[in-house]
């Protein structure tokens, strides 16, 4: 669990033929159509297999609610990708911290969004957020304005950002983040926790102003030792993330 260089992963797969993965990756109710290379099917595999060992406590299908998550290549340039409700949408360059962030996203999905709530809520994080929001919007017509009559008015107001609440951002932060870009990113730091070391210290060399702040390397050993690390680690953990979800099951289960 403490081994963060991926070493132990990728041994234990290639022990293992593409079809025992293949059936491992069914029984974990994933699903990927039939254009994914071997290659890229090991390197699914093996982030699934971290973010097991991660929550240790639980089986993969319970991380996410008992439900499938099917997998897609977008057909797009890049390294990004895009989640929709249980469907992952990698480029043609995804990367495994790509993949990790997406995961995040699902697994945010698959609860609800519960996950995003309860870490906003547990870090007061996103204080004005709603006031910001509406202010972002404007701020994005004035940019686009600005170009279009050639005007060149730096328009990036740090102060519209997404408020990270009473602990460092897993990776810095920018005008898009927002609670589930933190859910993401938080979600990804946790399989991946030396990468994220490495985000955010690059996050807070960019923008020396919040460099204290966000590299939190500076004062935990890693990830999982942040407050956002020992929150995302503890809802993985267990089998419904807050005492709200568990509400709303027994509601709907009672309605049912
Ligand atoms: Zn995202």
């Amino acid at each position: 669990m403490e081994n963060t260089s991926g070493s132990t992963s990728e041994k234990q797969t290639s022990n293992l033929t593409l079809s025992q993965i293949k059936q491992e990756l069914a029984s974990w109710r994933i699903h990927l159509d039939n254009d994914w290379s071997e290659k890229e099917i090991r390197r699914i595999w093996q982030v699934f297999h971290r973010l097991a060992v991660q929550a240790n406590a639980l089986t993969l299908p319970q991380i996410f609610n008992d439900q499938a998550t099917k997998f897609f290549h977008s057909g797009r340039p890049g390294r990004a990708g895009r989640t929709k409700g249980d469907e992952v949408y990698l480029d043609d360059d995804w990367t495994d911290w790509t993949l990790a962030h997406e995961l995040g996203h699902r697994w945010n999905n698959a609860w609800e969004k519960q996950p995003e709530q309860w870490l906003r809520k547990s870090l007061g994080a996103g204080r004005w957020e709603w006031l910001k929001r509406k202010l972002r919007s404007f701020e994005k017509w004035l940019r686009k304005t600005a170009q279009k009559l050639d005007l060149n008015w730096k328009i990036d107001w740090q102060a519209l950002w997404y408020h990270p609440g009473k602990a460092p951002p897993p990776c810095g932060v920018d005008r898009n983040f927002n609670a589930s870009e933190d859910l993401a990113e938080s979600f990804a730091a946790t399989i991946f926790p030396e990468d994220a070391k490495q985000r955010a210290s690059n996050a807070a060399s960019r923008l020396t102003k919040f460099g204290e702040q966000w590299d939190w390397g500076r004062n935990y050993q890693n990830f999982w030792l942040t407050p956002r690390g020992q929150l995302t680690s503890r809802f993985l953990k267990e089998r419904s993330p807050g005492e709200g979800h568990a509400d709303q099951t027994d509601r709907r289960a009672a309605k049912d």
